[in-house]
């Protein structure tokens, strides 16, 4: 079944044109109409009531068809300005927080996701370790008066998980006015330590995108991850992070559920933020995560939850044809680039459909245990396409 795609419009995408999101919803489908001043920040792709995907061919939604609800939801993001900083809960305190807020909390399920950078992608993961974060409170002095003497000292005699939770929670709960005049002294005297600690860039850009935001000051305890193509980031419950700018496939478990607590219009909510998140830090090189090679044109990136793995798919345009053999389907394709015939068995028999840049197909369970890309006529472009599934790999 080829599929289209949800387009979300959230303030912080990309506009018209320059986003990736809408050169794909435009590629997938004739009818979309471009609007240049309009952010396109988000397509999902599954079967998620705020954003449930449509079968082409019929116009019945995705969900209807298959008569239930896929484990994950698929994401194509195109990111201008900061997301918010926020941690998601798990599977427990989901259920929990969406029985006591459903206005806020809409989802009960737990959200642990993928993040796999499609251009230069740049987020916040994480808090630093400790050592560091002292390093830098100890460098701005204004942020060190913030904290105050009480927690920098705790910070000073044991840099671990405990005093970090200390600063931070001190910071988040400081009045708004305190916290704006900070940053204004950071960005007035401090030019040269943040440009030395190659902060300035960053710094710069998120306190013009939400000026005197606590979130400017999350630059100094959280780290800052620079992803090239291809590189992916997974984040577990209640791990902080913020993604800030760049491209890129996200895959979860299908849910939405976010806490947030800075650098966004909507709700806040610190107490929960600070109740939930994991104060244990690590060094920055541990925080990419690995995908596991299967030959030259396959790697799958696979999270340690079963609702999800990611499969991506990159084949050389000189190749006639590559079969991917897994054990069951009920997944989701999107391509990238490029062009290629693709075969598969369907219980209304053998099936091709022609690939290219925009097309979103889901591949039903029957298609195991192979679909075929066979080459497409006059394509001399290399293919390249992400897959979403339900997690059933097992790393040899
Ligand atoms: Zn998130």
């Amino acid at each position: 079944m080829e599929l289209t795609g949800w387009v979300k419009n959230y303030e912080w995408g990309r506009r018209g044109i320059n986003s990736a999101v809408a050169q794909l919803a435009m590629a997938n489908d004739p009818d979309f109409r471009l609007n240049e001043e309009e952010p396109y920040a988000e397509m999902w792709m599954g079967t998620h009531v705020c954003g449930v995907s449509v079968v082409k061919e019929t116009g019945e939604t995705l969900d209807r068809v298959l008569k239930k609800d896929l484990s994950y939801l698929f994401k194509v993001l195109s990111i201008n300005k900061a997301l918010s900083i926020q941690v998601h809960p798990n599977k427990c305190e989901a259920e929990r927080l969406h029985k006591e807020r459903p206005e806020i909390y809409k989802d009960p399920n737990h959200k642990p996701e993928l993040a796999i950078a499609l251009t230069p992608f740049l987020a916040l993961v994480g808090f630093l370790p400790a050592s560091d974060i002292r390093d830098y409170i100890d460098e701005f002095q204004p942020l060190s008066k913030l904290i105050g003497a009480e927690a920098v000292d705790q910070l000073h005699e044991s840099p671990d998980g405990q005093s970090v939770k200390l600063c931070y929670e001190k910071l988040m709960k400081t009045e708004e006015s305190v916290i704006a005049k900070c940053i204004n002294e950071i960005a007035k005297n401090y030019q040269k330590e943040l440009k030395s600690n190659d902060l300035l860039e960053v710094f710069t850009k998120i306190n013009q995108d939400f000026p005197g935001d606590v979130g400017v000051l999350s630059l100094f305890f959280l780290n800052l991850i620079r992803l090239k193509p291809g590189q992916a980031i997974y984040l577990g419950a209640n791990e902080i992070h913020a993604y800030l700018d760049g491209d890129c496939i996200e895959c979860m478990a299908c849910s939405d559920n976010v806490i947030r607590a800075g650098l966004t219009p909507k709700y806040k909510d610190v107490d929960q933020l600070l109740n939930s998140v994991i104060f244990d830090s690590a060094e920055n090189e541990h925080k990419t995560f690995i995908p596991y090679r299967i030959d030259e044109q396959v790697q799958v990136y696979i999270p340690p939850v079963s609702d999800f793995a990611v499969i991506s798919v990159n084949i050389d345009h000189s190749l006639e044809s590559y079969k991917l053999a897994i054990q069951a389907f009920g997944s989701i394709l999107i391509v990238l680039k490029g062009s290629r015939t693709l075969k598969l068995k369907t219980q209304q028999g053998d099936k091709e459909i022609v690939l290219t840049r925009g097309s979103i197909v889901y591949i039903p369970v029957e298609a195991a245990p192979e679909i075929e890309f066979a080459q497409a006529e006059d394509c001399d472009e290399d293919f390249t396409g992400y897959i979403a599934t339900s997690n059933y790999f097992r790393v040899p």
